[in-house]
């Protein structure tokens, strides 16, 4: 799978992008990430991104002109994108259902904006989603396409260590993840559940189960809704 990220900062990427789980995934040659400045997809001599807004306002605005530039460059040398995800925060809110739909695709391009955000002409003639990460602003684009590429990335196949772990984790099934203990068995007085220490997988299996439904409940009465509702259907 190929992701393209254009952004005026490509030096926040890079580092991010070849530790853990995505730099194996890069060196493995399981996945491909291509980082685009998009300075280098300005006609001016000073390269310049952005512009005053119409309409006046404070704070300047990206312009249409080098994100235009900069897919079709992907276009033309990395293939044609089956996603092109506008970076901000009035897009879609991004959920598990969200990563596990991106990597159907072959090839996924993000932008990142900056300063107030991005000509809007860029969301409707450019871009074929947007997306947030949560309700709240950052300063760019590029911590959420990282977010967003991390999450993807994880449902490869064969990119994590066992091919289980990505399907067990919270949201998979709509649940949170049961609680994780490792040794100590008793520490600072607080002792681990008996049944994780007994051998008896199948009840291990029951204990889980119960425990990722009652952290559910608990912690997202909204996710346990939707189960209780999907779990309700006829299948
Ligand atoms: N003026 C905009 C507003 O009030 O909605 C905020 C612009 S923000 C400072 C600059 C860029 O950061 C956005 O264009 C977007 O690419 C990115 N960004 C900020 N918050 C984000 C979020 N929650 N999710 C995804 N991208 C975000």
């Amino acid at each position: 799978m190929q992701f393209d990220i254009v952004s005026i900062f490509p030096g926040m990427l890079r580092a991010p992008l070849a530790e853990g789980v995505v730099g194996r995934a890069i060196a493995r040659g399981l996945i491909d990430v291509g980082i685009h400045d998009l300075r280098d997809f300005t006609t001016d001599r000073h390269r310049v991104v952005d512009d005053m807004p119409f309409g006046g306002g404070p704070g300047m605005v990206m312009k249409p002109e080098p994100f235009f530039a900069a897919v079709e460059f992907i276009r033309s040398h990395r293939g044609e994108p089956d996603a092109i995800v506008l970076t901000s925060p009035d897009g879609d809110r991004f959920a598990h259902r969200d990563a596990a739909r991106l990597v159907t695709a072959r090839r996924v391009v993000f932008l990142c904006g900056r300063y107030e955000g991005v000509d809007e002409r860029v969301r409707t003639h450019l871009a074929t989603e947007a997306l947030s990460i949560g309700d709240y602003v950052l300063s760019g684009g590029e911590i959420a396409a990282l977010a967003l590429i991390d999450a993807c990335v994880r449902l490869i196949p064969g990119v994590m260590g066992k091919e289980a772990s990505g399907a067990e984790e919270s949201f998979s099934e709509g649940l949170l993840e049961y609680p994780h203990f490792t040794r100590p068995a008793v520490f600072e007085g607080q002792p681990i559940p008996d049944i994780l220490t007994g051998g008896d997988h199948a009840k291990v299996r029951a204990w889980r189960q119960a425990e990722a439904e009652r952290l559910t409940r608990e912690r997202r009465p909204d996710l346990w809704a939707a189960y209780q509702n999907r779990a309700k259907k006829p299948k």
